[in-house]
């Protein structure tokens, strides 16, 4: 296997602005890893609000003309690109890999959940056309059209670099609007070259530009006022600032947080299929997914001994490797500290009174010792109230809730702060219905461990893990990145009855 080569001297990034790479001038960086070796790759610059206000007035200038195609001709732009990405999906997806430390398979699903939403979006003309009533009142027609906002952002999270800026940037672009991306500062390489490859699909110059940079760009972002909408991916403390900085600044923002997903496995589940789904949705990508399964809810005590049980035989058999090795079953942390984090927290569940039946705290793989690995861990016999229950790991780390009955179950999710993603495994249609209905989440899978709903349907958290009204893709992005407005017409025979002076009414 030929291991890419971590340069002896980290390499510089910039700015994509204006269709050019722009160095960074604030005099400030961020490291960039390798977390197969925990070298730094590179540094990328850390952009001052004086570089992210010049970024906005490239995007304000560049917004008036790019608002003005019709959604056909932006919908061009789309479709080449679908095409430029699928020309160099292969070293896209690697890149990725070496920079999050997600194994290549992996890195090509972040990419193509990332392309379904630029297709779903390349159908913008269909999704702008609006409404009309016909002879609302004699001689008056009522049309209701969808604008863009002008220049929109966008602040993302480490853990999909593609695609959750294709998430935000597909839809904001084919509805006319400009948009600044400020990746997340770990990983910022991916979301860099996909900029490129707009510019050379058509988009023209300025309409996406990438800031780089943390919180001083992200304030920049919120307290401008030519920047009227904001989305947010990431960790909950910082969506709810953003949501409220947001709102103080009277712009829209759409913001999600972190998770605490449960998967359910009733007694008359198939435990092979459960198996499989936790170790899959709890371990894959080292956990660090929001929509990872972090608690296993096997419901009689039954279930939860066969269940552990055969956990812990599958979890002696994963293969824990270099993000580029083909047989990995997952791959190192994204720095050493979530590996320290992820550590703590195995510490805390044992002081707390978990039982720790596998322990993956001192996992190093052979000639990786500075590598940001982490073992996979299950923890036995946790209770709602335990810190490891109750808060966000983004690790490989599984606890096991057990439950007496399917009431108890169903409360665990439901009473959680968080409210991302839940799943039920069960063969019983009735259950399933009624977990579906009752429980308090935003996405739901019926076994299916990971429910992240396709393109054309919406994605978004409940409670503490999303805050705003609208989701993310699906119809509600259309109506996130536009705003309506209503056009009451009557033509020249009802100019001629003269003024009215009262209230006009449809009669
Ligand atoms: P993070 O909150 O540390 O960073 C997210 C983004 O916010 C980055 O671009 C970062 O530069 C910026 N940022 C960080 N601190 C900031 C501050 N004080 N002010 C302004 N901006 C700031 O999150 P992360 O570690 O990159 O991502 C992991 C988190 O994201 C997890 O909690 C995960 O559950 C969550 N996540 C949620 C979803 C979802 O759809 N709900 C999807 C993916 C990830």
């Amino acid at each position: 296997m030929i291991h890419p080569k971590v340069p002896a001297e980290p390499s510089e990034l910039t700015h994509f602005i204006g269709g050019k790479h722009i160095p960074g001038t604030s005099g400030s960086y961020g490291e960039v890893y390798d977390p197969n070796s925990g070298e730094v790759r590179a540094r990328v610059p850390l952009a001052d609000r004086a570089e992210t206000e010049a970024a906005i007035a490239v995007a304000v200038e560049a917004q008036r003309e790019w608002g003005e195609w019709n959604p056909q001709r932006r919908a061009r732009v789309l479709l080449r690109f679908l095409q430029l990405v699928e020309r160099e999906r292969e070293a896209l997806a690697r890149l990725l890999s070496s920079e999050h430390g997600k194994t290549i398979a992996d890195a090509h699903g972040d990419i193509q959940r990332g392309l379904e939403v630029v297709e779903f979006a390349a159908g913008i003309p269909h999704l702008l056309k609006g409404e009309f009533t016909d002879n609302a009142g004699t001689g008056i027609d009522v049309h209701s059209l969808r604008a863009p906002l002008g220049v929109v952002a966008g602040i993302t999270p480490f853990n999909f670099p593609a695609m959750i800026p294709l998430w935000q940037a597909a839809p904001a672009l084919a509805c006319g609007n400009a948009f600044i991306l400020k990746p997340s500062e770990r990983a910022p390489s991916v979301p860099l070259r996909l900029a490129e490859l707009f510019l050379e699909a058509g988009l023209p110059a300025g309409v996406l530009n990438v800031v780089n940079g943390a919180r001083e760009s992200v304030d920049a972002l919120l307290e401008d006022t030519r920047v009227a909408a904001l989305g947010f991916v990431g960790s909950t403390p910082v969506a709810a600032h953003v949501y409220a900085t947001a709102a103080a600044h009277g712009k829209r923002a759409q913001c999600f947080g972190g998770a605490k997903n449960h998967l359910i496995v009733m007694p008359d589940a198939d435990l092979d299929q459960a198996v499989d789904a936790l170790i899959g949705a709890g371990y894959g990508s080292a956990g660090e997914r929001c929509m990872a399964v972090s608690v296993a809810v096997p419901v009689g005590e039954a279930t939860a001994d066969a269940l552990v049980a055969r956990l812990k035989e599958r979890i002696g058999t994963l293969r824990i490797g270099r993000s580029d090795d083909p047989e990995a079953d997952f791959g190192p942390l994204v720095g050493r500290d979530a590996v320290d984090r992820v550590r703590a927290y195995i510490d805390l569940g044992v002081a707390e009174g978990a039982e720790l039946v596998v322990d993956g705290r001192d996992f190093v793989l052979p000639g990786h010792e500075n590598g940001f690995f982490a073992g996979a861990s299950l923890f036995d016999r946790v209770t709602p109230g335990m810190r490891i229950h109750r808060e966000e790991i983004f690790g490989p780390v599984l606890s096991v809730v057990r439950a007496a009955d399917y009431e108890e179950a169903l409360r665990l999710p439901s009473e959680h702060t968080f409210g991302n993603g839940v799943a039920i495994f069960t063969r019983d249609g009735d259950t399933a219905r009624d977990f579906t209905r009752r429980v308090n989440t935003g996405m739901v899978g019926v076994n299916v461990p990971i429910p992240v709903p396709v393109a054309y349907h919406t994605f978004g958290g409940w409670k503490r893990s999303g805050f705003g009204d609208l989701n993310q893709h699906g119809p509600d992005s259309i109506r996130f990145y536009t705003r309506t407005k209503t056009v009451t017409s009557r033509w020249p025979a009802g100019l001629r009855e003269g003024a009215s002076f009262t209230i006009p009414t449809m009669g």
